[in-house]
């Protein structure tokens, strides 16, 4: 297995993996709240998960992948009020729009998408729990977690929790214990959705829905937790005090946080135009270009947004595309025929994938893997451009270039409809095609136009087929069969 380093948020150092369970790893990822069309920092995460998933499902391990909506939230009670409908109508328009565009950016689906509205009773026997061990109190219909009882409250985020406390020169607003202590049940208020509780009807505060799930799904510790840097704190920061407030135990053995996106240097808000919805960048760009471009930087680092950026992603993809037809082209090809040049390609293989998995191993550090991917793509065009000249393929150095080409873009997830397209012309359509060809060939040398009939066999050399001139007529063949 490979030996995999992950910065942790937590203890702020980057270490070696170890997985919770030897061969198994466990991702709970916060995912969005549904009351509009995702914008393209909420693609990040998506992307960023999809792959260090992909790749830790290529190093051999099996991965268990969750991740929720938010289905019961302020903004989509108020887009629902606003359009004068319920907010189920609003979350499962939202989570199909959120589909749509992870589909189209080839994100595949997590194992479990759960919803808060399907949790209730995990999250009220959590909050039930957390009152049991004096984690939290009620005050009116509400439920609060009171932060002085966690004595590692901060220590994600690297607040003080003194400036969090009652007696901080914050002033304390209603009747809670400290100025930092945060629902963990809201009592219902008139036209807003509502659950029944020991407190009363209501619904859950933000939150506890992410802890009583990941519970649920992963068990009491797991090994990786991600979302975007923004969601540090508070979220992540209760979402620990909750969980270990109620089991006791470790929580997460890796927090992982991916960077903001910046347009123009400038922190993207979520009051945003339309156009930096992914949606809308679909229409001028590739599922594969921007894909590509999230992927361009370390996860960790901010990225920024801008149509130069993407238009340099498009053209990488469009430069790759080329190079995955070449190199299915040259496979088809038989011939054992090493030179210098298959060795350089053998060798360059072997070191893109080496790259690659070294890049991958740091803290999965796509921004440096995509460099060893367009290494192998100038290797795989260079010895292309030898065989155009006539000379034999290396079956053995072709194989391992497309095998080195194939791991990295499917790990990735770029390109996998070049891999399946089948644009190779079917063996029937080949005959046909040299049919026409010959039949023009021997049409110029029955009127002695032989320099072009040479010309005709010499350029069919050059692209691997060999015309020989017999008594009995014209034959043709691949080289090397
Ligand atoms: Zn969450």
């Amino acid at each position: 297995m490979e030996k995999i380093k992950v910065y942790d948020t937590l203890s702020k150092e980057k270490s070696l993996f170890v997985p919770v369970t030897p061969g198994e790893v466990k991702i709970y990822v916060c995912g969005v709240t549904p009351y509009n069309h995702p914008h393209i920092g909420n693609a990040r995460p998506a992307v960023t998960w999809d792959v260090i998933r992909r790749y830790l499902i290529h190093v051999g391990y099996k991965v268990q992948f969750i991740q929720n909506f938010t289905d019961v939230d302020d903004k989509i009670i108020n887009k629902a009020q606003g359009e004068e409908t319920d907010w189920k109508t609003i979350s499962d328009r939202y989570i199909e729009a959120y589909f749509k565009v992870m589909d189209a950016l080839h994100v595949r689906h997590a194992d479990v998408y759960p919803r808060v509205s399907d949790h209730m009773k995990d999250i009220i026997q959590m909050i039930s729990k957390l009152i049991e061990k004096g984690h939290a109190y009620i005050l009116d219909n509400d439920v609060y977690y009171d932060i002085s009882t966690f004595k590692a409250y901060g220590a994600l985020s690297g607040r003080k929790i003194e400036d969090m406390l009652a007696g901080a020169r914050v002033e304390v607003n209603e009747g809670k214990k400290n100025p930092g202590d945060f629902a963990l049940w809201k009592g219902a208020k008139p036209g807003e959705p509502s659950w029944e509780s020991p407190w009363g009807p209501g619904r859950p505060g933000w939150h506890i829905e992410c802890s009583a799930m990941s519970i649920h799904y992963l068990g009491n510790n797991f090994d990786f937790h991600g979302g975007g840097s923004d969601l540090i704190f508070p979220h992540h920061e209760n979402e620990i005090a909750q969980t270990e407030g109620t089991t006791g135990t470790k929580f997460v053995n890796y927090w992982l946080h991916n960077g903001f996106i910046t347009i123009n240097s400038e922190k993207m808000s979520k009051s945003l135009n339309n156009f930096f919805l992914v949606k809308d960048a679909l229409e001028s760009y590739s599922g594969d270009a921007l894909r590509y471009f999230l992927l361009s930087v370390h996860y960790r680092n901010p990225l920024d947004y801008s149509t130069e950026r993407l238009d340099e992603a498009e053209k990488n993809m469009e430069r790759l595309k080329e190079v995955i037809h070449r190199i299915r082209e040259l496979a088809i090809l038989s011939g054992n025929m090493e030179t210098e040049e298959s060795r350089a390609l053998a060798e360059a293989s072997d070191e893109a994938l080496k790259g690659f998995h070294e890049a991958m191993n740091d803290d999965f550090n796509t921004g440096l893997a995509t460099g060893a991917l367009f290494d192998l793509a100038r290797a795989i065009n260079t010895y292309s451009a030898i065989i155009d000249t006539g000379v034999t393929v290396d079956a053995v150095a072709v194989n391992k270039a497309y095998e080195a080409l194939k791991i990295i873009t499917d790990v990735l997830g770029i390109l996998e409809k070049e891999w399946n397209d089948d644009n190779t012309a079917s063996d029937g359509d080949y005959q046909a095609l040299m049919d026409v060809i010959l039949s023009v060939r021997q049409e110029a040398r029955k009127n002695k136009f032989y320099q072009v009939s040479d010309s005709i066999r010499d350029k069919l050399g050059a692209i691997g087929i060999i015309i020989e001139d017999t008594p009995t007529g014209v034959r043709w063949k691949k080289r090397g069969i």
